[in-house]
């Protein structure tokens, strides 16, 4: 009987893990992917939606165009999880499995900060990010702030990049004299595994007269007074609040009793988990590496390489090597990358490249290779 292999998450882990095993096994594996949602949508979409640059439809990518040998996809929410006997509860069935992924991803815990979704707005989320572009376009005067409430949180050059579009979309509607932006940041430099990475960044935020706040995280937010708190007492009124919120694990995977402070701790090397046959990648994950594509994406790789290993009976693949790419925009066309290497020395690091048109095509590439490898489209 083929291994069965139940995939929970079609984020960029469960895609990349179900797509390396089909190409690889073919029918000689059964692969289970769940997730709740219709489609999926890449990360920095989430951007694009924020400042209208495109719509929510040329976005989604919807999982019934994945054909892949092996696969199934189901549209279904995952509501237990017994790691012990890798059996899985979901709103239309119960499955067991043989090798259990948890590709689950983060959630934004809004309650975390108050007032923020009374007072605020978060662009981490879809549907966050499409609120948003409806209240913009009557932003034309006052003070923004773009605020992290919370650390790990996914793609650590996103609020930078938010805060240099936003310049942008005002600078374009003729607005930015009449407007302040704030990024008011919990880590204590834009990118911190890079220098050089930051220093391009806080270059770019002082060019373009964007104050930048480190160490500090905005603890509430006042409706009334429209004033966000920060932890250290400082009250800072403004008009427009575009907010991080803390992250956590899935409900269902802090209640799957498989969590330590909020994530499953998993073995770098082999994505492991304490539960025999049972492993974690991406975000829901702790294996020293930050919250990003890139990385839910490597470690896919990794544990994809070690799993048909194991089922051909051939020699294990190495560890898993903590390398990744991110893109970031910096406005007006121009895209910058920072690869850093997480797992390698004694401390992370980070190489810079200095935003380019080579670089806008580099990450459109990155996209729509995906697209195709994952959806064939
Ligand atoms: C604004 C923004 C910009 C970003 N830019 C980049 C970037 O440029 N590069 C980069 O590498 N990363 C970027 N990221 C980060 C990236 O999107 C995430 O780190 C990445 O998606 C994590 O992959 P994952 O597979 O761990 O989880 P996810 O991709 O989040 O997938 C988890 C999946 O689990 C599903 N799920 C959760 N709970 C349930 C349940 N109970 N039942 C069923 N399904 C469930 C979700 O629907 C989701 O599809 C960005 C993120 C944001 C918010």
């Amino acid at each position: 009987m083929a291994t069965r292999v139940l995939v929970l998450g079609a984020g960029f882990g469960g895609l990349e893990l179900s797509s390396t095993l089909s190409e690889a096994l073919g029918d000689e594996v059964d692969v289970t992917l769940i997730d709740r949602n219709d489609a999926f949508v890449f990360g920095f979409s989430k951007l694009d939606l924020m400042f209208g640059h495109k719509s929510a439809d040329s976005v989604r990518l919807p999982y019934r165009d994945i054909a892949k040998p092996g696969v199934r996809f189901l549209q279904q929410t995952v509501t237990a999880i017994d790691p012990e006997t890798r059996t899985v509860s979901t709103d239309e069935g119960t499955y067991e499995a043989d090798i259990l992924v948890v590709a689950l991803g983060a959630d934004y815990d809004m309650a975390a900060t108050p007032g923020l979704t009374e007072a605020g707005n978060e662009f981490y989320s879809v549907a966050g990010a499409e609120r948003v572009a409806e209240l913009l376009p009557a932003f034309t005067e006052g003070h923004a702030i773009i605020g992290v409430c919370g650390a790990p949180f996914k793609c650590p050059p996103a609020p930078s990049e938010a805060a240099l579009l936003l310049h942008e979309y005002l600078s374009a509607r003729g607005v930015r004299e009449s407007c302040e932006i704030t990024f008011v940041m919990l880590l204590p430099s834009p990118v911190p595994p890079s220098p050089e990475t930051s220093e391009a960044l806080l270059s770019a935020f002082a060019e373009r007269d964007i104050k930048f706040m480190p160490g500090v995280r905005p603890s509430s937010l006042d409706a009334a007074r429209r004033v966000a708190v920060l932890d250290d007492g400082t009250e800072m009124p403004y008009d427009l609040f575009l907010g991080v919120p803390k992250h956590r694990a899935p409900d269902v995977v802090l209640e799957s009793g498989m969590t330590t402070d909020g994530y499953i701790p998993t073995k770098t090397e082999t994505l492991e988990t304490r539960f025999p046959g049972v492993y974690a990648i991406g975000d829901v994950s702790t294996v020293g590496v930050p919250k990003a594509g890139v990385f839910a994406e490597g470690a896919a790789r990794t544990l994809a390489e070690s799993l048909i290993a194991s089922i051909r009976g051939s020699e294990q693949p190495g560890p898993y090597d903590g390398l990744g790419s991110c893109y970031i925009e910096f406005g007006a066309g121009k895209v910058g990358r920072v690869d850093v290497d997480f797992l390698s020395g004694p401390r992370p690091t980070g190489t810079f490249h200095d935003p380019s048109d080579a670089l806008v095509a580099e990450k459109e590439h990155f996209g729509s290779s995906r697209r195709a490898r994952w959806f064939g489209r």
